[in-house]
């Protein structure tokens, strides 16, 4: 199964994503993880992108298009995978139709004001990417993921200002996307206001598995 999880920032993508991953079995690709470790390595991908990515803007098509159709090239991801973040304008939307046929968008439906509670809060890992949350999704010991161990800390563009850079270019650039797929009869809403487990429980029946 192809799935691509549409969403503004703090929808909750990755952490359903973590949880799609163990329900359907196919790799989670998130354009977003794989910034941040070209980052964190600083690569020359990484060393070109972290300004772009701090300011809460995007990184530009050409760049991110030649990043997910490389790895939608490999193996493991033949008969399926989760994209997270991508694609986030029209032009990766029709770039990514000329390499791969995706089955469902899923469309993590989410106002303003929820974002903006679910960002400020959120911490991250830096060794396997998970995600956790101050008040909804404290690590279990301070500061260190449950999963790995790694280090749990906020994201540059978790800063208030990035944030409302990302919502702003979300409206603008990815939105569109909604009636894009919603057209080609490929699109399911899943009400991503509630808790955790009530979004998994909402995107199982979206998918026909609850
Ligand atoms: P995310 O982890 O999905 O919130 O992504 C973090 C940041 O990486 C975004 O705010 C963008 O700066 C960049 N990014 C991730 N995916 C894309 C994409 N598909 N197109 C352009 N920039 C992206």
């Amino acid at each position: 199964m192809k799935l691509i999880f549409l969403g503004p920032p703090g929808a909750g993508k990755g952490t359903l994503a973590a949880r799609a991953v163990e329900i359907l079995s196919i790799p989670h690709i998130s354009t977003g993880v794989i910034f941040r470790s070209a980052i964190a390595a600083q690569s020359p991908l990484g060393i070109k992108v972290k300004a772009i990515i701090d300011a809460g803007k995007l990184v530009d098509d050409e760049t991110t298009i030649a990043l997910v159709k490389e790895r939608l090239a490999q193996d493991d991801v033949k008969t399926g995978y989760i994209l997270d973040g991508f694609p986030r304008t029209i032009p990766q939307a029709e770039a990514l139709a000329a390499f791969s046929e995706v089955d469902t968008v899923v469309n993590f439906d989410i106002p303003d004001s929820i974002v903006l509670e679910r960002l400020g809060g959120r911490r991250v890992c830096r060794e396997c990417g998970r995600n956790f949350h101050v008040v909804f999704n404290n690590p279990k010991k301070e500061g260190l993921c449950d999963y790995c161990g790694g280090e749990v800390y906020t994201r540059d563009d978790d800063r208030p200002e990035a944030i409302q850079k990302r919502l702003e270019v979300y409206r603008a650039q990815t939105a569109p996307l909604i009636d894009f797929y919603r057209n080609k009869g490929i699109l399911v809403d899943v009400d991503a206001r509630p808790p955790v487990e009530e979004v998994v429980e909402n995107f199982k029946k979206a998918l026909g598995r609850g």
